[in-house]
């Protein structure tokens, strides 16, 4: 039976076009949050976030503690960067993300002791958030603490946090949406985190709310996850925070679909959500607000999904940012023999990747690996011109003609067609019949064009 009802918002719960993919959610969903033992080494790419790099203020050889600055964000859309075990720094080497690109990185080799299992758990997510904590604290000084922290969008977006947060008397912020819908299919980490934590993310939510003096505060959380909308209704009660339960549907987790759903708002073609009076930040982000403000502390590790058909042992798991991929594989016990794709994130806008060397970065919800029976598919045949693409395009964009302009190397018709409004949801390409790789397409379009315009 559907829990689904919207009360008290404008929205109808839900926005047009966008499909129903499976959930795959039950290969994690149950698994507490596990504290994966320290590693020996990190690697820590200088750029783990959208706009500028940080830069190292550390040198090999050189000794550094838990939680010690590393790299600092100069440019104002940057994030810094802070040692998430105690150790040596090896040296300033590059590493390669799993989108392809190689990055300037700062490689740990842990030494000492460590903080790990139940200690690491209470310093990361706590026991005890104060309820009453955000009117110590003055907006000002809540976004300055966020920045400090280095704290990223950690929905996958890794959009800097303290840039949503910082005053603007431009742009004055109505409601804060703190997004727990986690469309993607597979991922769980935001789930775990708020049937374990919902205290972390109240106290989060109430002080991001404070920084961006938001008149309202709304979790938003689809209706297929009735354990957490239970979790945070009880804990919501008596603050100024209310719950919005959304439908299922991919990609409702999308900033502009999730605010058309709740406050039925149309955040203009290129804008941000700022421009309806929106600030959105998603659950792991908040609860990573609500440590940086209360206990002064920086983003050091995060909870990630490593799930999937192809995994032995599905599980949510606290990593340390750096810590290698194939790490946290073999601690789910390893691949199963049908293993066939790693996906740093979900299906769906998650990027395949081959090497076990890759770090877990700020940005990362989650490892997915599917098997042979999961990505087999058919052959590309011709466009029948269906117009399912176009159907589906939650953008209300059509997708086969982006796609073909980018495919002949056409930027300008592809510019024309609004390639750059596609946020690469991957639903055209999932309901294609002629199994045109669409999305994938755009991609290579859009960066065409970012080459094109440096040049
Ligand atoms: S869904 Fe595929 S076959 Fe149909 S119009 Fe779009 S590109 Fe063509
Ligand atoms: S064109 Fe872009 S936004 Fe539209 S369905 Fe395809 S991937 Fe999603």
């Amino acid at each position: 039976m559907s829990l689904f009802r919207l009360k008290n918002f404008p929205g109808k719960g839900s926005f047009p076009h966008g499909i129903h993919p499976p959930g795959n959610k039950e290969f994690s969903a149950e698994s507490p949050i596990e504290v994966m033992p320290p590693p020996e080494k990190v690697i820590l790419p200088l750029l783990q976030n959208i706009g500028a790099p940080c830069e190292a203020i550390v040198k090999p050889k050189q000794n550094v503690s838990f939680g010690e600055c590393i790299g600092v964000g100069k440019a104002f859309v940057s994030a810094s960067l802070h040692a998430p075990i105690s150790g040596k720094v090896q040296k300033i080497g590059v590493t390669t993300l799993p989108n392809g690109r190689h990055l300037p990185a700062i490689f740990i080799s842990a030494e000492g002791e460590q903080l790990s299992g139940q200690d690491l758990w209470n310093d990361i997510l706590g026991k005890d958030w104060p309820r009453d904590c955000p009117m110590v604290y003055s907006p000002q000084t809540i976004a300055n603490a966020i920045h400090e922290s280095g704290i990223v969008g950690l929905g996958g977006a890794a959009f800097p946090t303290h840039v949503k947060v910082m005053p603007d008397d431009k742009k004055m912020i109505d409601t804060l949406m703190i997004n727990g819908c986690e469309c993607e299919p597979y991922l769980t980490p935001d789930y775990r985190l708020m049937v374990e934590v919902p205290d972390a993310i109240i106290t989060g939510a109430m002080l991001a709310g404070r920084a961006v003096t938001a008149k309202e505060i709304v979790i938003c959380i689809e209706d297929n996850k009735p354990k957490a909308i239970e979790r945070l209704k009880e804990k919501a009660k008596g603050t100024v925070i209310k719950i919005a339960v959304v439908k299922t549907k991919y990609p409702q987790g999308s900033e502009k679909q999730l605010i058309k759903a709740v406050l039925d708002l149309e955040v203009p073609l290129g804008g941000l959500p700022s421009d309806v009076g929106v600030a959105m930040s998603n659950v792991g982000t908040i609860a990573a607000v609500a440590r940086g403000v209360v206990k002064g502390k920086p983003l050091t590790h995060r909870v990630i999904s490593v799930t999937g058909a192809g995994i032995q042992n599905p599980k949510n798991l606290l990593v340390p940012i750096g810590i290698s991929i194939g790490e946290t594989i073999q601690f789910c016990g390893g691949f199963t023999k049908d293993a066939a794709r790693m996906i740093a994130g979900g299906p769906m806008m998650g990027f395949a990747f081959s090497s076990l060397d890759t770090p877990v970065t700020k940005g990362t919800s989650g490892i997915t690996v599917l098997t042979h029976d999961d990505i087999r598919r058919e052959k590309e045949t011709t466009c029948v011109r269906c117009g399912r693409c176009a159907d589906v395009c939650p953008m209300n964009l059509v997708p086969t003609k982006i796609a073909m302009a980018a495919r002949h190397h056409n930027i300008s018709l592809a510019q024309r067609y609004n390639i750059m409004a596609c946020f690469e949801c991957g639903c055209c390409t999932y309901t294609c019949p002629a199994n045109i790789k669409l999305v994938q397409l755009i991609r290579t379009g859009k960066a065409q064009i970012v080459v094109s315009r440096k040049s």
